[in-house]
């Protein structure tokens, strides 16, 4: 050091902190409580170090010289300027004035990015804590200075992933957007064109089955035996057809949130009665005796023309899948707020395990019902959204061999309430 004056003071603190070890009684037991600081000051893992007024080293343990690369002698009276970088020094020297008007112990920089100066050049981050410390009523500055390279180092790893994250989610979400936008569409595209088609089909098929009907009738003249039978598979088919557009068309405007329910107050005893009605004839040609065990007199608050097409549906079903001579009947009885129906056969049955199916789309029990093959699959899904649509459940009870039982649950609403 070029500067002798300090150079003494330096040396006259060094002196004063690290006695003689040859000292005697009393001061040996001072300075062996002095040596434990010292062994606590140099185990630090933190660079500790005190500067006096002019800015100058006075004080320092070894974890100054292991961070910033300089020897203890060349860090001893060396201004702290020194640790700082290049670029910060000015502004370092104005700090180091300003902490003298208001001397207190504090981080140093709060939310700045310290940077530490190695005698090589090299910078590193650091976090400082500063403390006064008076000494002779003159003002030193004790600083902790804290290598944090490996905590940034560690912050920067956390926040690339995080970005390269964020990145990929925002990503994944614009493209399951862009997907989804697909489906929609698609599948607004597929119910228009349902839509559109089943009317359409409908058009021509409604013109086969009158004209049909109406040669069928024999009133045009008379028909051989044979073109009679013609015509009946011709009319068969036909209806077939229409059935099975109109359920498409069903399910495309369930599935497309389309159908909505028309609510009017109807007796319901008349409704099952038509219903029965409609099933009299092809119950007739298999035997099968059709029986109204209905015991609601009062009328309900839905969808007429869909609460017929959920108990034709099910009667449907169970004058199909009963063999000849069979029963087929509807239940229904007022139970406290809901009307419980029930539409029940001797038929054939459904295995346990396939119940569950039997609402899934285009599902049609395997071996059990072979040979009666002529329904699309369709019905009992529409007939579980139509009932689900007026608040209702549907299950299904059945032993094979013995028959089935398909349940519905109404509530019973009152037409103001809506
Ligand atoms: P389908 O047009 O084939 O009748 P559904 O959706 O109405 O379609 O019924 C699905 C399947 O459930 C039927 O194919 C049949 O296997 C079975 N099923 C429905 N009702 C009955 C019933 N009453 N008895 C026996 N099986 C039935």
């Amino acid at each position: 050091m070029t500067q002798p004056k300090f150079s003494n003071s330096v040396a006259a603190r060094e002196k004063m902190t690290f006695r003689d070890p040859n000292a005697s009684g009393a001061t040996r037991q001072e300075s062996s409580l002095e040596s434990r600081y010292r062994k606590l000051l140099h185990a630090a893992p933190d660079a500790i170090l005190e500067v006096n007024e002019e800015g100058r080293i006075t004080l320092l343990n070894e974890a100054v010289e292991r961070m910033f690369g300089y020897t203890r002698a060349e860090l001893l009276g060396l201004n702290v300027d020194s640790l700082v970088p290049a670029s910060m020094r000015h502004g370092h020297a104005q700090h180091r004035a300003s902490y003298t008007t208001k001397p207190n112990t504090r981080p140093m920089g709060t939310g700045l990015e310290l940077q530490g100066q190695r005698k090589d050049g090299s910078l590193f981050p650091v976090e400082i804590s500063l403390s006064p410390n008076w000494i002779d009523g003159a003002l030193h500055v004790i600083a902790s200075v804290r290598d944090i390279t490996e905590r940034k180092a560690g912050e920067n790893r956390i926040r690339t992933l995080r970005e390269q994250y964020t990145a990929e989610l925002t990503l994944k979400n614009e493209q399951l957007e862009a997907r989804n936008r697909e489906v929609e569409r698609a599948n607004s595209l597929k119910t228009e064109f349902l839509a559109s088609m089943s009317h359409e089909l409908r058009t021509p098929l409604h013109t086969i089955i009158g004209f049909s009907e109406l040669l069928t009738e024999q009133l045009e003249g008379p028909l051989t035996e044979k073109q009679q039978r013609f015509m009946g598979h011709i009319l068969q088919d036909a209806r077939h057809l229409l059935e099975l557009i109109n359920e498409i068309l069903d399910i495309s405007k369930i599935e497309a949130g389309r159908l909505e329910l028309k609510r009017e107050s109807f007796n319901f005893s008349q409704c099952v009665e038509e219903v029965l009605a409609g099933s009299r004839h092809q119950a007739a040609t298999k035997n099968i005796t059709l029986e109204n065990k209905n015991t609601f007199q009062g009328s309900l608050y839905a969808d007429r023309l869909r609460i017929k097409e959920i108990l034709y549906n099910l009667l449907n079903n169970a004058v199909k899948f009963t063999p000849e001579g069979g029963r087929v009947w509807i239940e229904a009885t007022r139970e406290g707020d809901a009307l419980h129906i029930s539409i029940c056969d001797t038929g054939i049955g459904i295995p346990e395990k396939e119940q569950p199916s039997i609402f899934e789309k285009f599902y049609q029990v395997g071996d059990i019902t072979g040979g009666v093959r002529e329904g699309t699959g369709l019905g009992l899904p529409i007939t579980k959204h139509l009932v689900e649509l007026h608040g209702g459940t549907i299950s299904v009870a059945s032993h094979p061999g013995k028959g089935s039982s398909f349940r519905l649950v109404l509530p019973l609403l009152q037409e103001q309430t809506q």
